[in-house]
């Protein structure tokens, strides 16, 4: 991997990998869990590394402004505020809003404390136009004499990717530290990145894990395809180039729910079950989707023969904050 894009050093690595005792006792396989929540405070989460390598080719290009996209309670922008704020830089979020002038709560909060400009679009002109909408604002920027890096959504995209193709070298160090191999991987899968370099980098160091996505927006069929791209794009970046058929991407369908960013009440009880079971708090819109799924997985067998599973948790606790009304405390 000679042509390895390079990268600026900014989450807190390596993150830990904890076993979840009560919680693999009761599904009657040995889980553990790579706290990619602890990747940082302003920053936690999945998204910060892929931004090392994006904000490096940022920096290379002379960006002093950032401009991405995401749902209103993106962690993603979120920690592309964080990011900018902390390199001197300016960041510029369109975030997806019915409500012209929602509530500064959770990831929105963060992203005003740190000076983000924020722009909100309706879910029409997100879907069908954000590109131009970016597009438009880095004109605008250039306009005013600054220089403008576009992010796509969720920094998936092929530089993005080596975010996780260099998360999973570090968990293979981790196994070698730890004495032991994890057989299966399983992380969400919201705009695909992740999953793409985790799976780019199983096939490239030969690790021969089971990679599993459980999507928590759109569907399998999209997903396979989507991966596909991202895969083929973060390969332009390699000298060597791997073949890979659209069946060998394994994404669990079926746990999406109400939809992107919608909860139902088990889902809910779930993220606050485990809580109290295992002391760590999930995120309602992508990890407390995700191993409520694995764990109906693992109930249905999908999981049977597995001796080490590595469930990622990928942050987003902001998230939680904003839906406090519909999480059911019983009353004492
Ligand atoms: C974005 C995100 C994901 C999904 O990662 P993708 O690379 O977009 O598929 C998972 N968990 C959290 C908390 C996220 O913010």
């Amino acid at each position: 991997m000679k042509t390895m894009p390079s990268r600026i050093s900014l989450a807190h690595l390596p993150t830990p990998i904890q076993k979840l005792e009560r919680f693999s006792a009761r599904l009657g396989i040995n889980i553990y869990i790579k706290r990619d929540d602890l990747t940082g405070m302003e920053c936690s989460g999945n998204k910060i590394r892929k931004l090392e390598f994006a904000v490096r080719e940022a920096l290379d290009q002379g960006a002093d402004t950032l401009i991405t996209c995401g749902g209103l309670q993106s962690n993603h922008c979120r920690a592309t505020a964080a990011v900018a704020a902390r390199l001197g830089l300016r960041s510029c979020l369109v975030l997806r809003s019915a409500d012209p002038s929602p509530k500064a709560d959770g990831n929105l909060l963060i992203d005003r404390m740190l000076g983000a400009d924020i722009r909100f679009i309706d879910a029409d002109a997100y879907r069908n136009h954000r590109s131009a909408i970016m597009e438009s604002l880095a004109r605008e920027y250039e306009a005013k004499g600054h220089r403008a890096y576009i992010i796509p959504e969720g920094a998936s995209n092929g530089i993005g990717t080596f975010g996780y193709l260099t998360c999973m070298e570090e968990i293979a160090e981790q196994e070698r530290q730890m004495g032991l191999t994890f057989d299966t991987i399983v992380d969400a899968v919201g705009s695909g990145g992740t999953f793409a370099g985790l799976f780019l980098a199983n096939r490239l160091l030969h690790l021969e894990k089971r990679v599993v996505g459980i999507n928590i927006c759109d569907d399998a069929a999209f997903f396979r395809t989507r991966i596909l791209e991202i895969l083929e794009e973060a390969q332009e970046h390699l000298e060597t180039k791997v073949v890979i058929a659209p069946e060998e991407i394994e994404i669990l369908d079926g746990y999406v729910g109400e939809g992107y960013a919608l909860s139902r009440p088990e889902e809910l009880e779930f993220i606050r079950d485990f809580a109290r079971l295992e002391g760590i708090v999930l995120d309602p819109v992508y990890t407390g989707k995700c191993l409520y799924g694995l764990q109906q997985e693992a109930e249905k067998g999908s999981f049977s023969g597995c001796k080490n599973l590595l469930f990622l948790h990928t942050g987003g606790l902001f998230g939680l904050f904003p839906i406090r009304d519909q999480i059911p405390f019983p009353q004492l």
